[in-house]
């Protein structure tokens, strides 16, 4: 009980050697205001909605208290930023507090304060986090899980009135409180691997699977068609369920058009949760070279690139992992630690690592493409996956999107609310297909077309084509063309609310400048119950209503 009080309370940056964390106290703050808790969190953690009105909620998630026999830490790790070994990173501005588990679904999870102040880690920054970009955090966290999409998540957003840190302007600072089964990201075994430490890889290794995975046996096991270099060893189980974890993850990223922006194998999770909410996005008109990060001029974290980067990710993590597939069980022995033994030294097995990454990218490619596949099957109503859908329909379907300039989510929705089986006619389609544009749409934006009513009448044809294509697809169902069933199947999981970044911004200048509280809980509800058919129009933030917050001027 007395090791957190006699921890130095902010040791100077530096280098961290030989250790995966360090020791280290949140920074109080006198004064605070609690904001916002996320009630779906609260059932994930097994809280009790209401237990943020005790007093020792505020001061937890303030980082003002402290619990006897709690020694809080900050994670230690390295990274690739922007494809360069960029050293150590580690949470610079992220404290974990203690881990918990929740009594009726059994899952622990670890708590961690976002802002909390300077860490060994922080290197030449202050600890901080700004109440803007929390407030980003704290919802998007809480929306891709309201998708159903992997994600670290998000409990509470506190206000530290009078803290300031200093951006572009003086802003006002804020914490979140988060929690995921595990922190532990690519970068983790970045480091100890760059620096030759491979006692420190194997324990990390040797944690991951025990402890995160909760031991072998959930790791998934050997391929059914057969392992052509015997029977692969546990490091090789782990590293293949974390390439299967994040493929899927990423499928449901290029289904649902989120962007991270900065995915740096530092924020490249070894449980496929989608990690650290800078620069994301949403995707607004389709666009597959978009990049929310201002600084990616070379387009690395677009949305088209997603699924390479994280392969590329995935990669290094194989490389930090090698030695330990080759040598079995030959690695927990003491005669291997000691032998100085250096991976050069050992080119068979670095041959047989190779193999063993190489494997790991098919089994990301079919991951990829299965979850991808059913993902968009079920967005566009389709019951059934056929392997032509993928050329037939979800490309033509992103091609006209992005030819036409059309919003992304909005056109899936719009879909789902569609009548087609009673539109046989082409004119009847020509008619529907004007739904399928708003403010934000190309064909509406000014300077695009010049004679805009004829570009927009050929936009209406090729629309009017592609439901044609669809409605035929459809009719070749089990069932047939059957509206009802599946505009109801649609709606689950075409979303009609989304946190887009005009949303956000909105959001942000009304509770920063205008002190509004209430906009938080509504935004935060409906990111929590995106699929909800009734944000209508009662609802300013519905996706139909308005799609961009920058709608140019209509001339
Ligand atoms: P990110 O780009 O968010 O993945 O952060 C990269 C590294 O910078 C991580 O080690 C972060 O902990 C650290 N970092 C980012 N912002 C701050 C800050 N305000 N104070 C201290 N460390 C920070
Ligand atoms: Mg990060
Ligand atoms: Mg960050």
């Amino acid at each position: 009980p007395q090791i957190a009080d006699s921890l130095p309370a902010r040791p100077k940056p530096g280098l961290v050697k030989n250790a995966a964390f360090t020791w280290i106290k949140p920074e109080e703050s006198a004064e605070f205001e609690l904001l916002a808790v996320s009630p779906a969190a609260f059932d994930s953690i097994g809280l009790k909605r209401g237990q943020e009105k005790e007093d020792s909620f505020g001061r937890l998630v303030s980082g003002n208290k402290v619990w006897e026999g709690h020694y809080p830490w900050a994670q230690c790790y390295g990274g690739y930023q922007f494809g360069h070994w960029a050293g150590q990173l580690g949470d610079g501005r992220a404290i974990s507090l203690f881990e918990s588990t929740n009594p009726t679904t059994g899952i622990r999870y670890e708590w961690q304060l976002k802002g909390a102040g300077t860490t060994p880690y922080s290197r030449f920054a202050d600890g901080k986090a700004v109440l803007r970009s929390s407030i980003r955090e704290f919802i998007v966290s809480e929306a891709l899980h309201g998708l159903g999409i992997p994600t670290t998540r998000a409990l509470s957003l506190t206000l530290l009135p009078t803290k300031k840190a200093q951006r572009e302007t003086t802003e006002p600072c804020a914490i979140v409180t988060r929690f995921a089964q595990s922190w532990l990201r690519v970068g983790t075994f970045d480091l100890p691997y760059s620096r030759n430490d491979r006692n420190l890889t194997r324990k990390l290794a040797n944690y991951a699977i025990e402890e995160v995975y909760g031991g072998v046996d959930n790791l998934g096991g050997p391929r059914e068609d057969g392992e052509p270099d015997g029977e692969p060893n546990r490091y090789e189980l782990f590293y293949r369920e974390v390439v299967r974890r994040n493929a899927r993850t990423v499928a449901y990223w290029q289904a649902y058009g989120f962007m991270n922006g900065v995915l740096n194998t530092d924020n490249t999770s070894i449980l496929g949760l989608s990690l650290d909410f800078g620069p994301f996005s949403f995707m607004d008109n389709f666009d597959p070279s978009f990049t929310p990060n201002h600084d990616d001029s070379s387009l690395r974290y677009s949305y088209r690139n997603q699924p390479t980067i994280i392969w590329w990710n995935m990669v290094r993590l194989g490389e930090s992992l090698a030695e330990l597939f080759g040598l079995g069980n030959l690695v927990d022995s003491p005669q291997y630690l000691s032998s100085g033994l250096q991976p050069s030294q050992l080119e068979p097995l670095t041959e047989r690592a190779e193999r063993i990454i190489d494997r790991a990218g098919e089994e990301y490619k079919n991951t990829f493409i299965t979850t991808y596949q059913s993902l968009m099957s079920r967005r566009l109503g389709f019951s059934s996956q056929r392997d032509s859908d993928m050329e037939n329909h979800f490309t033509t379907t992103l091609d006209l999107m992005e030819k036409l300039g059309l919003d992304f989510n909005h056109f899936f929705r719009r879909l789902a609310d569609l009548p087609i089986s009673h539109m046989e006619s082409e004119d009847s389609r020509i008619m529907a297909s004007e739904h399928f544009f708003n403010a934000n749409s190309a064909v509406n934006m000014p300077g695009l077309a010049k004679d805009k009513a004829n570009e927009k009448e050929k936009a209406k044809k090729e629309i009017a084509e592609w439901l044609g294509k669809w409605r035929e697809r459809l009719g070749e169902e089990e069932g047939g063309l059957d509206d009802e069933r599946r505009q109801r199947e649609m709606k689950k999981v075409n979303p009609r609310f989304l946190p887009k970044n005009w949303v956000l911004d909105e959001l942000i200048n009304r509770v920063q400048r205008s002190g509004e509280r209430d906009i938080l809980h509504k935004i935060l509800d409906m990111s929590l119950r995106p699929f909800e058919d009734h944000w209508g129009p009662e609802s300013e933030w519905a996706e139909e209503d308005r799609l961009c917050g920058d709608v140019p001027p209509q001339d």
